[in-house]
């Protein structure tokens, strides 16, 4: 770790930021140290260091710890930090941030079950130049959803996308269908294929049967029309979306969007007019193919 970055080092390294010629190194037992580090205040001034140890457990259901690094003396002190009793195995200091003279450590995997669905949330704590701690962030964790979900997913089977990441897709897919009721699957290229709707889900949630006819479908890439199809088309009651439910489309794609003759903007509005709530998850792209 370095002890100080200037413009001064930094201008002729070109981004190199790790001082090999006289490395400070700090050691602690303590598991996944350094995962996260963060320079605080005027770090070269006062020299010191927020190292996080994410997956370091201390009482029950307590895991990560952060500490205060002292460049000076190479010793580094555990930061206490007051947590609420529901941060349950949250990675506390899996992410650090400095800004202006206050600290940011953040634990974003408190799990928790709400019926049969399993959802991470976290606490973030700011911290003043001293390690005070001024407040927590949220106050306290959302209460459990009410409302029933229904959730469409969409995943691109164009040429760009590798036949071995289409294959994790359906991985992916036969996972989160196991954690999950009221689920519709269609595929997209400049084709368009609805494998299975709300309704045939509810009947069957075999993933194996369901997944066994997705074969990838090649060709250009219609993201736009597509998401268009699934308001359309499957949050539709006929196909057993359900009016009160809390509607949400899972997007996963390589982002490349190609020959479509419809744009985002043309699409977008009609989904948030619909009330479904929507997300993104991207696979790597191979772009020499559509
Ligand atoms: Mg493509």
């Amino acid at each position: 770790m370095d002890e100080c970055l200037t413009p001064a080092v930094l201008a002729p390294s070109r981004g190199f930021s790790v001082d090999v010629e006289v490395p400070i190194t700090f050691k602690e037992a303590a598991v996944g140290f350094g995962q996260s580090v963060v320079q605080f205040g005027r770090a070269c001034l006062s020299g010191l260091l927020l190292v996080g140890a994410p997956l370091q457990t201390g009482e029950v259901n307590e895991t990560g710890k952060v500490y205060k690094c002292d460049p000076g003396s190479k010793r580094c002190q555990e930061i206490p930090i007051q947590r609420p009793p529901d941060a349950v195995n949250m990675s506390l200091g899996l992410s650090l941030a400095a800004r202006d003279s206050n600290l940011l450590v953040c634990g974003p995997t408190v799990h928790r079950a709400c019926g049969e669905n399993m959802y991470v949330n976290g606490y973030c704590f700011l911290l003043d130049q001293s390690l005070r701690q001024l407040r927590r962030i949220p106050d306290t964790l959302a209460e459990c959803p009410r409302r029933a979900t229904d959730i469409a997913l969409l995943i691109d089977g164009s040429g760009s996308i590798a036949p071995m990441d289409f294959g994790k897709m359906k991985t992916f897919l036969s996972e989160i269908m196991k954690r999950f009721r009221s689920f519709t699957l269609m595929q997209y290229s400049h084709r368009f294929r609805e494998h299975f709707n709300f309704l045939q889900y509810r009947k069957s949630r075999d993933p194996d049967r369901l997944l066994r006819s997705v074969w990838q479908l090649t060709g250009a890439t219609h993201t736009a029309t597509a998401i268009q199809k699934v308001v359309r088309e499957l949050f539709t009651s006929w196909n057993g979306a359900r009016d009160d439910a809390t509607k949400i489309l899972i997007v996963i794609t390589d982002g490349e969007k190609t020959g479509d003759p419809l744009s985002y903007p043309d699409v977008i509005p009609e989904a948030e007019r619909a009330g479904i709530i929507r997300y993104a998850i991207g696979v790597s792209c191979d772009c020499a193919e559509n």
